[in-house]
């Protein structure tokens, strides 16, 4: 702390990102990456673009990514923003579409990027809780608003909304935007994107990091009514006019194309995470159901702590929370069947 910082640093509480730590042999499950290379297509785009072109400075409007993103979901260009990953462009929305006399309305257990984001900007963040089975209830939300925030699925429940229940939301504040977070959509939600068309308030958000495994490049999007999108692109030019560098441009125009290495690893993944979820079940956890390339878990007889702790000395690395009602659950992101396998000789150790 010093005297030359604004109150608003003072009082920050910044987030803490999941650990990238470098050890040999590791079993890493703690921050919900794609445990498969990315689209060898993509690979080929990005290599590609390591040229003399590179000492140009890429599309200030990302035109063609924003296109390719607009064909697959069926949307026109002016509806897509696009981002150096989706914590960016929910930092622009934040600064784009929050009011200051209003509060934020989330989720209490969500992304903890979220509080974050309300005190960098100065927004009242009020907490909506979950039920008791951990789900988010949308009646809950119907109180004064500046805008609504959530994760569907939600992180790191793993929980989703089905679709009637985000359309009534959206349409009970059709006077507020509501941000819906779509990070882990690809692993068996349903999108809110086929609900733009109908709602102006309406803003979909997405990610390349998980179901495009490109966490590395960071590329992330919305999808709204021009208004809002129009919101978005005032507060990125007035910081920097260009959304993404040409090898992120390149890398992932060719990824959002290539459908069959994306249906491929979704269905793997679907896959491996029910095979997990019998394997965990057998040994006395108790798995939420989970919508997301992770699941979140606790053990009837042994702390969370303790776990993750435990898994960590077999070099088995997953993700807890010190969180109240939350701190017995260990999130742990859905890798290759070896890995999870590993993960559950570990347990086996263990228990
Ligand atoms: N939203 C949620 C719910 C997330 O879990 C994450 C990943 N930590 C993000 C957004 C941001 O992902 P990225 O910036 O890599 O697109």
């Amino acid at each position: 702390m010093s005297r030359f910082w604004s109150p608003i640093v003072a009082a920050l509480k910044p987030y803490v990102p999941g650990e990238q730590p470098r050890m040999a042999n590791l079993v890493k499950l703690n921050t919900n990456e794609s445990p498969y290379g990315p689209s060898e297509k993509a690979l080929e785009a990005i290599r590609a673009a390591a040229d003399m072109d590179l000492r140009l400075y890429p599309d200030p409007v990302a035109l063609g990514l924003r296109e390719a993103i607009a064909r697959r979901y069926g949307m026109s260009v002016g509806e897509v923003f696009v981002g150096n990953g989706s914590d960016e462009v929910l930092a622009h929305t934040f600064a784009a579409l929050l009011k200051h006399d209003r509060p934020l309305l989330y989720p209490d257990i969500s992304y903890s990027f979220y509080p974050t984001y309300a005190g960098l900007f100065g927004i009242e963040a009020v907490e909506i809780p979950l039920n008791a089975d951990f789900r988010i209830e949308i009646a809950g939300y119907r109180r004064p608003a500046g805008a609504i925030i959530l994760p569907n699925p939600n992180a790191p429940t793993g929980i989703g909304l089905p679709l009637s229940d985000i359309e009534r939301l959206v349409s009970e504040h059709s006077d507020q935007p509501v941000v819906v977070d779509e990070a882990y959509i690809d692993f068996g939600g349903e999108s809110a994107i086929a609900l733009v068309p109908k709602y102006e308030n309406l803003l979909v958000v997405q990610t390349f990091s998980k179901s495009r495994a490109l966490a590395g490049l960071r590329v992330g999007f919305a999808i709204g009514q021009r208004p809002l999108i129009e919101a978005l692109e005032r507060v990125k030019d007035s910081f920097n006019s260009y959304p993404l560098g040409r090898a992120a441009l390149a890398g992932a125009t060719a990824a959002i194309e290539d459908e069959a290495w994306f249906e491929k690893t979704r269905a793997k993944i679907l896959a491996t995470r029910a095979a997990l979820t019998k394997g965990l079940e057998a040994r006395g956890f108790e798995v939420l159901p989970s919508q997301a390339n992770f699941v979140f878990a606790r053990h009837q007889n042994h702390a969370g702590q303790t776990l993750a702790a435990k898994l960590r000395e077999r070099a088995v690395i997953v993700r807890r929370f010190a969180k109240p009602r939350i701190e017995d659950f260990l999130r742990i992101t859905i890798g290759t069947d070896d890995e999870c396998a590993k993960l559950v000789a570990a347990l086996d150790e263990i228990l």
